[in-house]
């Protein structure tokens, strides 16, 4: 499988879309894993939320040298994809207070808590947590991330959030990619929303998700494209196939 093999050159960054909110990212000899949702645990326990499609990418096959972890929602903190990963010992979790205690009682030995407005610098990767809004009481701690590449390129994943003037007001501004939700159900952004996050992150390219591995929380991510064609919105919209490279 190309992704696990394939050399990205130092000055650029490859990303690649696992599904939900799920991302690879590679630069140089980094790689990055967020919120890997690969396998159909929610769906286990609610039938109405099983998976679409089958899980992309067998968790027990891939390793990353930063795991960051948005929140404690199974789609994004999945025990049975963290029990899969193999490479527990050598990689570092990032991940908000109470999402990091719930990876210590799944055996996740190496962890650093990132809370809004912290910075850590990782393998030289600066990893800044980013205000969002949690969906619901039980993530009060839900946050956002900012990561910036050694060489300097920046990704910007909202996790799942809620909308308010604060979340465009705290977001970080001229960024090269955002990674947002756009399916407006269970308190995330809806497509309007959306549209005014990227208007207020202004990256040079948008890259929605959360609408594809769950029929009852789907959303299709071309009318996002269409919203942000109608606000003339300058960034780039780009509707990434589940396991396609995206180089920037
Ligand atoms: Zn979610």
């Amino acid at each position: 499988m190309t992704l696990y093999n394939e050399a990205v050159a130092n000055d650029s960054v490859a990303l690649w879309f696992l599904g939900q909110a799920g991302y690879y990212m590679k630069s140089g000899g980094q790689t990055i894993l967020i919120d890997p949702y690969l396998s159909d645990s929610v769906g286990k326990s609610a039938p109405l939320f099983a998976r679409a499609y089958p899980t992309p990418i067998d968790p027990a096959k891939i390793q990353a040298d930063i795991f960051i972890v948005t929140h404690d929602h199974t789609d994004h903190l999945d025990p049975e994809t963290i029990e899969a990963y193999a490479h527990k010992d050598t990689t570092v979790f990032v991940a908000p207070r109470f999402a990091a205690k719930k990876l210590e009682s799944l055996n996740v030995p190496n962890r650093v808590v990132v809370d809004h407005g912290v910075t850590v610098t990782i393998n030289d990767v600066q990893i800044t947590g980013v205000f969002a809004l949690a969906t619901g009481a039980d993530t009060l701690d839900t946050c956002g991330y900012l990561i910036t590449f050694p060489n300097g390129k920046t990704v910007y994943h909202t996790s799942d959030t809620a909308y308010c003037d604060l979340l465009l007001a705290a977001c970080p501004k001229n960024i090269d990619v955002l990674l947002t939700c756009i399916n407006g159900k269970f308190g995330n952004l809806n497509l309007a929303e959306a549209v005014r996050l990227t208007q207020a992150v202004n990256p040079k390219y948008v890259i929605p998700n959360h609408y594809d591995v769950m029929a009852l929380n789907a959303e299709n991510p071309e009318s996002f494209r269409y919203f942000c064609n109608d606000k003339k919105v300058s960034a780039e919209v780009v509707v990434l196939p589940v396991l396609e490279k995206f180089t920037f």
